[in-house]
């Protein structure tokens, strides 16, 4: 891969060249990058835009649902024509026509466990957009088990949160969360709702973590940190997380059980 960018990647890219912490090498450095989003859904939509039309060189979409009618109110990169077609084929097509540059990786499958470790293994950053406790838990223990950056979210009726997480760095997911509420304990977005614009504004931010994290600004992220956003009263608060050392994914235990396995 050439290092040098063209006349033409200049001036597709030139509005964030200019920005100073950005410059022709974080633009190579983006073109460099690799991004895996979880889920095609609302907030995989709005990260696979901007991360595409940002030049970054490859992304991974995993998701292995097909568009439905009633996904279109917040899942923007699906329109009325691709119903019932597969949500990452539907992606892939428009991402391409955004930026052909880009390299989309699509994967019509729903993350395991059996998958998840070889899925994210090749990706510098995870933008997690799935729907579901159960995934969002997987995600973090695999990202954490492999060193991997991710960025959480979480999104339903006016209301979204998300945290970066750097393993080794700061709290993980499980370090706040310990384990899944049981099945009917918190309502997702399915049985509670969500405002198209929320998971618009969360997935935003997590393109710009993941952009973040590629350019070298991996010092200024939501790292132990949570970020909450109620549009009801349309604020934004930031709660400070700690990591816990007795946490099942991070934690002293499972980092030395880690450290053995990589020693050996
Ligand atoms: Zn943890």
């Amino acid at each position: 891969m050439s290092v040098r960018l063209t006349p033409e990647q200049i001036e597709r890219y030139s509005r964030q060249i200019m920005i100073p912490d950005v410059g022709g090498k974080g633009q190579i450095r983006l073109r460099q990058g690799r991004v895996l989003i979880i889920g095609a859904g609302g907030l995989g939509s709005p990260a696979a835009f901007y991360l595409a039309a940002a030049g970054v060189g490859t992304l991974g979409l995993v998701d292995s649902d097909r568009v439905d009618l009633s996904n279109l109110q917040r899942q923007i990169l699906h329109s009325t024509a691709d119903l019932g077609r597969e949500k990452v084929a539907s992606a892939k097509d428009k991402l391409a026509r955004l930026n052909p540059e880009v390299e989309i990786l699509a994967f019509p499958v729903r993350l395991d466990e059996k998958n998840a470790a070889d899925l994210i293994a090749g990706y510098d950053f995870i933008v997690d957009g799935s729907d579901n406790f159960a995934t969002k838990f997987l995600v973090n223990d695999a990202a954490v088990a492999l060193g991997k950056a991710f960025s959480h979210a979480g999104i339903v009726r006016l209301q979204g949160q998300t945290m970066t997480v750097i393993p080794g760095k700061g709290a993980c997911y499980r370090c706040l969360f310990k384990d899944p509420p049981a099945p009917g304990e918190i309502l997702n977005c399915q049985q509670a709702g969500i405002l198209g614009a929320i998971a618009g504004t969360i997935g935003s931010i997590q393109a710009t973590e993941a952009i973040k994290y590629l350019i070298g600004m991996e010092e200024e992220l939501l790292v132990d940190r949570l970020l909450t956003y109620d549009a009801t009263a349309m604020r934004f608060h930031t709660i400070e997380v700690r990591r816990d050392p007795r946490c099942g994914a991070c934690g002293d235990n499972a980092r030395g059980e880690r450290k053995l396995r990589s020693m050996a």
